[in-house]
């Protein structure tokens, strides 16, 4: 049966709410009408019930474990998505503070985040990467920056762009918060050096509706009385996560996610590993095309999670998405504020989608160019 429902699923590119493991999909199928020992579904219990504190603590310790995330740091299961992080960071941490928020720009989303953050407080732009389009990142991370320094906010992957952070830039002592949202559990960081993360869950790690943040506890003071409930991190934290009705179901998936990582990949050096080995496969299928496909990204800071191209014209990029959707490779327009190809290829894309879409590639460069 399950063989059946599994061919019937295309591979699925979106960029997000993006693929989910099959093996996750199964479990949460065969849990909906009732959980094991529970008689009733997740969707049907108490977010203060026994079974859901369970579930809730069991998805804190296997993101904590995948993540190596170190004492000293929370974990929260938040709603809003990203964006409301793009507000709840500068409230939280820049209000009163009488210090500045500084923002590093590549992409879409590190300019929405800025924007949102200039409302609450004083923001500089250390580097911009609209001059270029947003297709590479800073090659020196050493800005100084005058005054205080509140935080220093970096986007590790633009899911929009496609260029993606190798690692952590250099901070020294200043409290690092990323945008972590599409590249979030598909590889080993160093938490430590962060004073706070944050992903929205609908990329890689569940459905949309919950949002995780890690923060580092000494942060968690900066959070003003004054704040609206919802918005105080410090609220949540006290709270453990359940100072509202949480996203119960989202929470239960971002479980099942982690325990596919643990359990079924072994690890984030693993995930890394398999995302790196996807990733060169399309990148391969663009460098090997003499300028069919056009990469969007400068080679050294291509993302491993959304892969972004163009054709030599709008309406070959038209027929390129027109004909993959018929090979059953699925939502692989790029984002309507770019347009061209994006090919999001996150941890549940398996490895036969993209040999299947590189493979398609070169056909459809054959007959066309
Ligand atoms: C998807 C995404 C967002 C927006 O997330 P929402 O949950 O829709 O608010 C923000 N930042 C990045 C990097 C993203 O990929």
């Amino acid at each position: 049966m399950s063989q059946d429902k599994s061919l019937s699923r295309q591979f699925n590119f979106c960029a997000g709410p993006a693929a989910l493991p099959l093996r996750v999909l199964e479990q949460a199928q065969r849990d909906l009408l009732s959980l094991p020992g529970t008689g009733a579904s997740v969707l049907e219990i108490s977010h203060r019930s026994p079974v859901f504190k369970a579930i809730l603590h069991d998805a804190e310790t296997r993101l904590r474990r995948l993540m190596a995330v170190p004492d000293g740091y929370t974990v929260l299961f938040l709603q809003g998505g990203s964006r409301l992080q793009f507000s709840m960071v500068p409230m939280n941490l820049l209000r009163d503070q009488a210090a500045d928020a500084q923002y590093v720009l590549t992409g879409s989303w590190g300019l929405k985040a800025c924007e949102q953050a200039r409302l609450e407080g004083p923001v500089q732009v250390v580097w911009d990467g609209a001059a270029t389009g947003y297709d590479r990142l800073p090659d020196d991370s050493s800005w100084d920056g005058s005054g205080r320094i509140a935080y220093r906010h970096i986007t590790s992957n633009e899911t929009i762009q496609g260029v993606q952070f190798r690692s952590e830039p250099e901070v020294k002592d200043l409290v690092l918060v990323c945008d972590a949202s599409s590249d979030f559990l598909s590889r080993p960081i160093d938490v430590q050096r962060y004073g706070l993360i944050y992903a929205c869950a609908q990329k890689n790690a569940g459905p949309a509706g919950v949002t995780i943040v890690i923060i580092r506890d000494q942060l968690l003071e900066r959070s003003a009385d004054s704040l609206p409930g919802y918005l105080s991190y410090r609220e949540h934290a006290q709270e453990g996560s359940l100072y509202n009705t949480p996203c119960t179901f989202g929470i239960y998936m971002v479980g099942l996610v982690a325990q596919w990582l643990e359990e079924e990949v072994g690890g984030l050096v693993e995930m890394n590993r398999r995302n790196q080995a996807k990733a060169s496969e399309l990148y391969d299928a663009l460098d090997s095309s003499e300028g069919f496909y056009q990469g969007h990204a400068q080679p050294d800071c291509r993302s491993l999670m959304n892969v972004t191209f163009r054709l030599p014209s709008s309406e070959l990029d038209d027929l390129f998405v027109e004909r993959a959707e018929a090979e059953g490779l699925c939502a692989l327009r790029g984002h309507r504020s770019v347009g061209g190809i994006r090919a999001s290829i996150y941890n549940a894309v398996p490895r036969a989608g993209v040999t299947a879409l590189a493979e398609f590639m070169r056909e459809f460069r054959d007959k066309k160019a």
